[in-house]
C-alpha cells in the first residue's frame, strides 16, 4: 500500500512533515557508556523490558507501514545495542521490503558487525553508523566501561565496509576533559580509513548521565581543531544526508542564512573526504526536525527530550488495522509542537525525559 493521498501532508504545528523514524528494538546494551547507561544505574537490578513487552517484528512491520504511509521513507534502527536483538536480520529483510521506504540505516556500538554485517547488508540495511569515542584505549574504556578494546569497535567497521555497508560513519560524542584530547586524532584516522566521522555535542539526554554544559565542546571549536591540520570548506547548500530534510522554505535557515541541519558538513580541501558535526547544544535545528522515534514496547515520541511517549503498542495488540494505526499518528504528529533543544538553547529546558539508551538517540 502507498501513502494515503486523505493523510497526507501531516504536518505538525510548526508545519513539518514527518519523514524520518528511529526505531529502538531493544533497551540493552553490552557496553555501559556513562554517559548514556551508568553502570551504577544500568546493573544487575535494573529493570529492563521483558521479551514479551517488546513489540515482535510482525508488530514492528505493521507500525513501521503506518508510518510509511504518512510519508516517512527513511529508517533508522537503533537501541539500547540494535545486533543484541535476536534475529534482527529478520525484521530488516522486512522493513527494507516495504514499499515506500528508501533507506534503512542502523546505529550501532559495532561490537557485534563482525558476526552480523553481512547478514545485514544481506537483508537489506543501507548504511551503519558506528559509535566510537577514543582511539586510546584506555579512554574508550573509560568512556564506555568496559574491558573491551578499541580493536574491537575497528574490527567491526572494517567487517561494516568488506560487507558493502558503506560508507560507514562514526559518531563520536565529545565531552570536554574526557575525549576532547582525540579530536584530531580520530578525525586523521577517519581520513585514512575512508569513513566519514562526526562529532557530537554531549547533550543533556535523559537525567542520569550528569550532564554539565562545560563539558559541551562547541562544534565551532572542533572544526576549527581540525582545520588547523587539514583545511576544509563548507559543504554549502547541501543537505546531510540524514538530516531528514527537503520540503522546506526560507523558514529553514538560520538567522544567518545558513540551512540548519542535523549534520554540518565540511569537506577536506585536499580531497580525503569530509567530516562533520552535529551542533545539537549550540546551534540547535529544531525548525528541520522531521524525525519520530518509536521505542522498543512501541511508544511513539515526537522529541529526543519528550518525558513521555504515546502507546501504539495497545492498538496494534488490540487489532487496529493499518489505516486505524496512521489515523492515530497523524493526530499525534498535528499536535507536535516539540522544540526542546531551541529551549534549552534559550535556557528552558526543564523536567523529567526519556533516557537516550531506552529511546536510541
Ligand atoms: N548502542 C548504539 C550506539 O551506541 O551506537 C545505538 C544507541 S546509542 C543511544 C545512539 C547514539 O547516541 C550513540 O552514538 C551515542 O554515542 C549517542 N549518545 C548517547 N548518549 C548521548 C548524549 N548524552 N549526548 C550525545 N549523544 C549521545
Ligand atoms: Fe550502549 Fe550505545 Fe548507550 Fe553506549 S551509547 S551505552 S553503546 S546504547
Ligand atoms: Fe527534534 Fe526535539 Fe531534537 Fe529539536 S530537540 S531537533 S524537536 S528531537
Amino acid at each position: 500500500m502507498s501513502t494515503s493521498p486523505d493523510l497526507l501532508p501531516v504536518t505538525d504545528r510548526l508545519a513539518r512533515p514527518v519523514e524520518d523514524l528511529r526505531v529502538s528494538v531493544t533497551d540493552r546494551c553490552n557496553l555501559r557508556c556513562r554517559y548514556c547507561m551508568p553502570r551504577e544505574l544500568f546493573g544487575p537490578d535494573h529493570a529492563f523490558l521483558e521479551r514479551d513487552e517488546l513489540l515482535t517484528f510482525e508488530e514492528l512491520e505493521r507500525v513501521v507501514a503506518a508510518f510509511v504511509d504518512l510519508g516517512v521513507s527513511k529508517l533508522r534502527i537503533t537501541g539500547g545495542e540494535p545486533l543484541l536483538r535476536k534475529d534482527l536480520p529478520v525484521l530488516l529483510h522486512k522493513l527494507s521490503s516495504l514499499e515506500g521506504v528508501d533507506d534503512v540505516a542502523l546505529t550501532t556500538n559495532g561490537v557485534l558487525l563482525p558476526r552480523l554485517a553481512d547478514d545485514l547488508a544481506a537483508a537489506g540495511v543501507d548504511r551503519v553508523s558506528v559509535s566510537l569515542d577514543a582511539l586510546d584505549d584506555a579512554t574508550f574504556r573509560e568512556m564506555a566501561d568496559t574491558p573491551l578494546s578499541v580493536a574491537a569497535v575497528l574490527a567491526g567497521i572494517d567487517a561494516a565496509q568488506s560487507a558493502g555497508l558503506t560508507p560507514v560513519k562514526v559518531n563520536t560524542v565529545v565531552q570536554r576533559g574526557v575525549n576532547d584530547d582525540q579530536i584530531e586524532q580520530l578525525a586523521g584516522w577517519a581520513r585514512d580509513a575512508g569513513v566519514i566521522i562526526r562529532f557530537i555535542e554531549f547533550m543533556d539526554v535523559g537525567t542520569t548521565n550528569g550532564w554539565l554544559r562545560d563539558r559541551v565542546v562547541p562544534a565551532d571549536e572542533v572544526v576549527a581543531r581540525i582545520a588547523a591540520q587539514w583545511p576544509v570548506d563548507p559543504v554549502d547548500g547541501d543537505v546531510a544526508h540524514d538530516a531528514g530534510g527537503g520540503g522546506f522554505g526560507p523558514e529553514s535557515l538560520d538567522g544567518d542564512g545558513r540551512r540548519v541541519q542535523v549534520a554540518e558538513r565540511y569537506r577536506y580541501r585536499d580531497g580525503a573526504g569530509e567530516v562533520g558535526v552535529i551542533a545539537s547544544v549550540t546551534r540547535p535545528f529544531c525548525r528541520t526536525c522531521v524525525r519520530a522515534r518509536l521505542s522498543s514496547i512501541g511508544e511513539l515520541y515526537t522529541c529526543l527530550f519528550a518525558s513521555e511517549g504515546h502507546d501504539l503498542r495497545s492498538l496494534v495488540r488490540g487489532g487496529s488495522s493499518r489505516a486505524e494505526l496512521s489515523s492515530v499518528i497523524a493526530d499525534v504528529w498535528r499536535g507536535r509542537s516539540d522544540r526542546a533543544s531551541e529551549l534549552r538553547a534559550e535556557g528552558g529546558l526543564t523536567g523529567p525525559r526519556v533516557e537516550m539508551s531506552y529511546i536510541g538517540g
